[in-house]
């Protein structure tokens, strides 16, 4: 469906941002479409010793804030308008956490389950000889995404450091530690938006010392979300889900021994003395905090007016519809929009590339100071926004972050 385009819904949230700023119309212009973008063809060789052609792209879409920055996405379903959306998406993600990058996004159109370690290792190679005219420390800045890990992460940083003829650990973050990785990497993003959901709570007056929640999707971001939420504020997580289906228990789960079970079975299906519930049942049910951590547009006009959470936090990327937003405001639910919710990967990566630059490494204490020090001050700024403007989290997320951006397009005399 055209109006579940990505892009078209990246644009028009900044439409409607625009609208609010009053912004003139060769700003928005500017704004609406990346500042550029690679398509380019890989051929690799595969173990059968034929050769394939696989369809990559980069996205830069503003960088007047400094290096663009964001994943690359090995997926079958790749299109380059999902790219284009996540690297507007990452603009205003760096922007609102205050971080000196602009964004951008990568992908790859090919199906890494199907591909032995050997070809996955060339693709990643090939790739980034493609594109190595684009990216660098200084210009853009890649990580992981679906389906990329930091294996390939070192991998793409080896050929980038042999076509420059010099070590350059800091092209690329979401390394593994070894390699100039940073401490607090793997949590990151589940832990910033455990930050924006403390303070989120404060702001709506929920204890959340045995606050009830429930997480869609079981995997990096929410795994971490429900171990973080149990141990950081004494929540209960009652439910949890994966691509095969749901579990739900009044008295709260182990996320601990979930994530065990998930381990060994492929999924948290069938986890002991608890009930299933489908993925969509899930959202809707009766809980404090609602955790989407999976996939896009599953809070739609069809079901937003069922949901009881009071506060939701997005750390997947785009699960709530332009249209279940109006719905979501209108009923108070608290929404911490995605680039904010989901922005502490991105500000660990950032801590990565500083301390890449430095050759100095900082203990976990540190990034996680640091880290709190950025999200609370993001959901600040845009709780500001939120009251100043009486418009939902996700249009004040975005005239927080678009200031930022058009002020220093302003300062740089690119207006
Ligand atoms: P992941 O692959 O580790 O986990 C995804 C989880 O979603 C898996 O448990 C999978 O089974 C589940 N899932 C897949 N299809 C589903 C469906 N139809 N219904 C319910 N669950 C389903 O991915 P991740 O890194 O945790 O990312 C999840 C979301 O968070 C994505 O939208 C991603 O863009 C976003 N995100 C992640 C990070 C990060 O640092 N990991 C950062 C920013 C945003």
């Amino acid at each position: 469906m055209s109006e579940l385009n990505p892009f078209l819904i990246a644009q028009r949230q900044l439409d409607e941002c625009a609208r609010i700023l009053d912004l003139d119309d060769s700003v928005r212009e500017i704004l609406r479409v990346p500042m550029r973008e690679m398509h380019v063809s890989i051929p690799v060789r595969m173990d059968n010793g034929k050769t394939r052609v696989f369809q990559g792209f980069r996205v830069q879409y503003n960088d007047a804030r400094g290096p663009t920055k964001g994943g690359i996405r090995f997926h079958p379903d790749e299109t380059v308008d999902t790219v284009r959306a996540l690297a507007a998406w990452m603009t205003w993600k760096a922007a609102v956490v205050d971080i000196p990058l602009g964004g951008g996004k990568g992908g790859v159109i090919c199906n890494p389950k199907q591909m032995s370690d050997g070809e996955l290792e060339r693709l990643s190679r090939g790739y980034i000889q493609a594109i190595s005219r684009m990216v660098g420390p200084e210009n853009d800045v890649p990580a992981p995404d679906v389906y990329t890990t930091p294996q390939i992460m070192a991998w793409m940083m080896d050929e980038y450091s042999k076509i420059m003829q010099k070590n350059q650990f800091g092209m690329i973050t979401g390394k593994p530690l070894e390699l100039g990785g940073s401490a607090g990497r793997g949590d990151a993003t589940a832990r910033g938006g455990c930050y924006t959901i403390r303070e989120a709570a404060d702001h709506v007056g929920l204890d959340l010392k045995g606050a009830t929640v429930a997480i869609q999707g079981y995997g990096n971001a929410g795994y971490f979300a429900g171990i973080l939420v149990s141990s950081l504020f004494g929540c209960k997580v009652v439910a949890v889900s994966d691509s095969r289906g749901g579990i739900f228990i009044e008295d709260g789960l182990n996320c601990e021994a979930v994530f065990e079970h998930k381990a060994m079975t492929g999924s948290v299906v069938d986890f002991p003395d608890t009930m299933p519930i489908s993925n969509e049942d899930l959202l809707e049910l009766d809980v404090d905090i609602l955790i989407p951590a999976a996939l896009e547009n599953v809070i739609t006009d069809e079901n937003a007016s069922n949901i009881k959470a009071k506060i939701i936090c997005e750390l997947a990327n785009g699960p709530t519809t332009p249209e279940a937003d109006d719905i979501l405001y209108k009923n108070d639910v608290h929404v911490i929009p995605d680039f904010l919710a989901n922005a502490g990967g991105v500000t660990v990566s950032y801590f990565e590339m500083v301390q890449n630059f430095y050759m100095y490494y900082w203990e976990e204490e540190l990034i996680h100071e640091r880290l709190d020090k950025k999200m609370t001050r993001a959901y600040h700024a845009t709780l500001h926004a939120f009251m100043k403007y009486k418009i939902n989290m996700r249009q004040a997320a975005y005239v927080v972050a678009v200031e930022r951006v058009v002020e220093a397009m302003r300062l740089r005399g690119r207006l």
